[in-house]
This record gives C-alpha cells, sequence and structure tokens, in this order.
C-alpha cells in the first residue's frame, strides 16, 4: 500500500479501519486538554469504559449478598475464573482447558519451573535470551539457585551478535544443539520487551523437544498482540501479564496455558492448593489434594474476584472482535508509523534508527527508536505535547501503536510533534 503522509490519508485510513469505533471504548487521558496519542499500551494498557460497570457488579453483589456471592451472586465468585477460558482459550490459539487465570505474571512463571524445571546432574540447564526481562533474569538465577546449582553454569543466554539489535533464530537453534542433552528448559521472552522482536515460537519449541527439554513462553508482550497457536505448537506453558496488552489495570491476573498432554501426568511436580481441587469436592475439605483436569488444576488460592473483574470485561472485547481483525489493523498502523518515522527522517535528518526489525513477521504492535543525538530531552518535548512512550535506558524510545485504540490520525500527528521536537 502507498501510504502519505498527509492528515487527508490518515483520516481515510481511519474512515476504512473495521476497528475504529472501539476507540471511543477506552479512556485516554488529557494533556492541555486534549486527548493524548497513547504508545504505551504495552505497558499499560488503557482502561476499557465497560471494566467500571464489571468492577461495579461485584462491589454491589458483596454489598447485597456478602458471603453468599460465593454461589448466588450474578457471576458466582466461586468459578469466575472459568470465564476466560473461551475468550483467552481464542487468544492464545489453546483448548480452553489449557488456560486458567492467577496470581501475577513472575509468580506463575515460577509455580510453572515448580512443574517443569526439574533439573539433574546431566541435564539441569536453561536456555533464555541475553538481556530478558529483569524479572525473568531474577526468577532463573534464584531457580536455578534453590535446586543447588550455579547460575554462571546453568543459565546459558543467547546472545546478539556484535553490531546487531536482534536475535537470530539460526543463533537460537544452534544453541539449543549445542547444550544438547544438558538442556532442562527453554524460556523466552515470545516479544522482547525492549525491541519489540517476534520470536519464532513454532520452530524454537520444536527444536528444544528434540533435545527432550521441555519449552515455557513467558507471554507479556505477545498475549493480545501476536497470532498465536499455543496447543498445535506443542508449548509446554506459557503465562501472561493482563495489564499490557490486554488492558486488564494495573498489576492485573496473570493468564497461564499448561498444554494438555501434561493434566495428568504425575510425575509433574506442583504447588497445591484448594482451588487447584476436584471442583465437586472442593467444599468437602478432604485432606488429599485431587487436582481439577485440566489448567486449572494449577490453581492455588480463591481468586481476588475485584481485580478479575476488568480482566473479563476486557477479555470479552477481545471475544468480539477477534485476533485475526487485530493483527489485520496492527500490521497496517505499525507500518503507517514506520513509513511516518522514515518521513521525518527524511525532512530533518532525524538523528535515530528503528531497531524493530524491519520485516514484518519479526515484530507486532511496537517500534522501539534508538536516539543517537540528546534524547532524554525528545522523550521530555513528547510528553509534553501530549505524546505519552516510554524511556528506556540508555537512550530507547518505544512506541506501540496498539491496533485497539489508536488511529492513524494519531500516528500523522505524532510524526508533526516529533518533526517539531527534533528540530529544536
Ligand atoms: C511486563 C513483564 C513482566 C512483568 O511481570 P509481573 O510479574 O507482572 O510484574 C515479566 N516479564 C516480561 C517479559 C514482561 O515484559
Amino acid at each position: 500500500m502507498e501510504f502519505k503522509n498527509t492528515k487527508s490519508f490518515a483520516k481515510q485510513c481511519d474512515q476504512e479501519d473495521k476497528l475504529q469505533k472501539y476507540q471511543s471504548e477506552f479512556i485516554f487521558p488529557k494533556v492541555k486538554g486534549e486527548k493524548v496519542i497513547y504508545f504505551t499500551g504495552n505497558s499499560l494498557g488503557l482502561q476499557p469504559t465497560r471494566a467500571k460497570a464489571y468492577v461495579d457488579e461485584v462491589m454491589d453483589d458483596w454489598a447485597n449478598l456478602a458471603v453468599e456471592g460465593h454461589f448466588y451472586a450474578n457471576k458466582p465468585w466461586w468459578d469466575y475464573h472459568e470465564r476466560f477460558a473461551n475468550p483467552l482459550s481464542k487468544v492464545v490459539g489453546a483448548l480452553p482447558e489449557e488456560i486458567t487465570v492467577m496470581n501475577t505474571l513472575t509468580v506463575n512463571l515460577h509455580l510453572m519451573m515448580v512443574t517443569f524445571y526439574k533439573p539433574t546432574p546431566k541435564r539441569f540447564k536453561i536456555i533464555c535470551e541475553s538481556k530478558a526481562f529483569p524479572s525473568d533474569q531474577y526468577m532463573f538465577q534464584s531457580q536455578v539457585c534453590f535446586h543447588g546449582y550455579k547460575p554462571s553454569d546453568a543459565i546459558v543466554e543467547i546472545d546478539r551478535r556484535e553490531g546487531e539489535h536482534n536475535i537470530r533464530l539460526e543463533d537460537v537453534l544452534a544453541k539449543i544443539e549445542e547444550v544438547g542433552d544438558e538442556l532442562a528448559l527453554v524460556l523466552i521472552g515470545g516479544v522482547n520487551y525492549y525491541t519489540g522482536q517476534v520470536f519464532d515460537i513454532k520452530t524454537i519449541t520444536e527444536a528444544a523437544h528434540k533435545t527432550g527439554a521441555y519449552v515455557g513462553w513467558d507471554l507479556a508482550h505477545a498475549a493480545g498482540n501476536i497470532k498465536l497457536e499455543l496447543h498445535d505448537w506443542n508449548v509446554d506453558f506459557a503465562a501472561w501479564c493482563s495489564y499490557k496488552y490486554m488492558n486488564s489495570g494495573p498489576g492485573n491476573a496473570s493468564g497461564v496455558f499448561v498444554h494438555k498432554s501434561h493434566h495428568t501426568d504425575k510425575s509433574l511436580n506442583r504447588f497445591a492448593g484448594w482451588w487447584g481441587h476436584n471442583k465437586e469436592r472442593r467444599f468437602k475439605m478432604e485432606p488429599n489434594f485431587n487436582p481439577v483436569n485440566g489448567a486449572d488444576g494449577w490453581q492455588i488460592s480463591n481468586l481476588p474476584i475485584l481485580s478479575l473483574a476488568p480482566y473479563l470485561a476486557s477479555c470479552e472485547m477481545f471475544d468480539e472482535i477477534g485476533m485475526d481483525a487485530l493483527i489485520e489493523k496492527r500490521d497496517k498502523i505499525t507500518a503507517y508509523l514506520e513509513f511516518i518515522l522514515h518521513e521525518v527522517e527524511k525532512e530533518v535528518g532525524g538523528n535515530f534508527e528503528i531497531i524493530t526489525p524491519s520485516n514484518p513477521t519479526e515484530r507486532a504492535s511496537q517500534l522501539s527508536i534508538l536516539l543517537h543525538g540528546e534524547g532524554r530531552a525528545l522523550f521530555d518535548y513528547l510528553m509534553e505535547n501530549g505524546v505519552i512512550t516510554d524511556w528506556r535506558e540508555p537512550n530507547v524510545i518505544r512506541l506501540a501503536p496498539v491496533p485497539l485504540y489508536c488511529s492513524f490520525e494519531d500516528m500523522y500527528n505524532f510524526g508533526q510533534i516529533l518533526k517539531a521536537g527534533l528540530a529544536k
């Protein structure tokens, strides 16, 4: 498609956008009385207008029913989490029984490692990406130490080549082969939080399985952003937070995928709690754990219903739209933003480069720009002028043109503000 750097072209794209009506289903902060251009949906998604009613419903049921709400609320609390299985299974490409919602992301990855990281003196290594999200790095280190191994022996990072910003698939596959039968687990972020690089989950999972390792994915930046087929790709487990692309609210609950092939495997460890116990017998308060047959069998505690409520509102929105429509717009608006950045570069000789892969199959809803000059001043200028982006040390601004609520006109307007900021 031939893009143009004009307001009228951007407006025309908005008119043709099938998701346009959803822009009014989100609440935008304002700067100087104007709706902001919001590029940080990869960090905290905007509040859906329908979220509040879902929270109010729980508050009202609590007021009117108190303990009876567990069974008699409009959406009973004791199995409230089961309402996520259908919509989320479509978001991540899973069977409904492979999905559960609980805790928060890092906690769930730890719990999944209890099950899927079973090191032996022969097979104890973990492959991850270099410069993984810090929480994941701390998790790996503490898990390895917990099992009595040294992080420097057990954690194998896949590096970027000298002068390159992204990890090559061939280097991931070579590392898997090199570690071979010492490999216990591969756990990588499906979309890199810093560069926006999308990993080839299917190919990497297949390669690691050939060595006999388990494979899990941290989908913090992938859920609600990229096309996933976790079941068909034979991913062993995955977890994601819901407050980024899934717009569930700050610090909110995490989704978990456990492949069906593991649901009844008694050789796997798990940390148990009463909410993972056989649903029909949960309140019989029996002494021995008899897990639910499915990802819900990894549940531990009864759930924080007030925080699940806005997540459910958001899931229903994803269910209405479907990932295919979302991805279609995502690709177009991301390409348009890339075009605008190149136009600005041509016009003012901007001193920056896009470090996100230019190949559309290796990126999703994020472009990261590395600034070579006075980065911080430009970032401050953007923020003062209603462009909400985020700053990552040493000199990177991440832009996520989230297809649910960003418009093509936003991209055009951003280009004008960026140009003015660079010219200063
Ligand atoms: C955002 C993010 C997290 C956040 O973890 P929490 O436990 O929800 O605080 C973890 N991993 C990755 C890759 C992330 O991008």
